[in-house]
């Protein structure tokens, strides 16, 4: 009895050191993957955005210039207002306006105001990065992001 306990404290010491090892690994595994995940969203690396009306393009802002682009058929529908650390779109189409900010620090696009119903879905939207989109369905106004391949533009009619 007394052989079979001092056998068993042995081996669950040897199953201890075994389990700090793994609980070390563990603990290395979860910094590394908080060192990702923490500097992930900081190295977003998303080029710039684009504003589509009804599947037409309508404006694109790019990152790497700090330029935007407003296309022909829109550049009097569009007011462009040019703050610290980013850009602001005032949009305008037949059915209202969608207020599009996009920041140059975060690099972050976002609906701020529109008047397209009163739940306002869009300007509820969470910010976008390098993925994703925000549809105004009323306006039919999409905002998304351009990524360096092109994968990122959905391809519209
Ligand atoms: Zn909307």
């Amino acid at each position: 009895m007394k052989k079979s306990l001092f056998n068993w404290v042995k081996n669950s010491k040897v199953f201890y050191l075994k389990d700090l090892f793994a609980y070390a690994v563990a603990v290395l595994l979860i910094a590394v993957l908080a060192v990702i995940f923490l500097i992930l969203p900081n190295t977003n690396n998303t080029s710039g955005f684009k504003v589509e009306l009804d599947g037409k393009a309508v404006l694109t802002y790019s990152f790497s210039t700090g330029d935007y682009e407003v296309f022909n058929d829109f550049v009097n529908f569009v007011t462009i207002e040019e703050v610290d650390d980013g850009i602001t779109f005032n949009v305008k189409n037949s059915e209202g306006f969608n207020k599009i900010y996009i920041s140059k620090t975060e690099k972050t696009a976002e609906i701020v105001d529109s008047d397209c119903s009163v739940k306002k879905d869009c300007v509820h939207s969470p910010k976008i990065k390098d993925s994703g989109a925000i549809v105004c369905a009323p306006h039919k106004l999409k905002l998304f992001p351009l990524s360096d391949n092109g994968m990122g533009e959905p391809i519209t009619g």
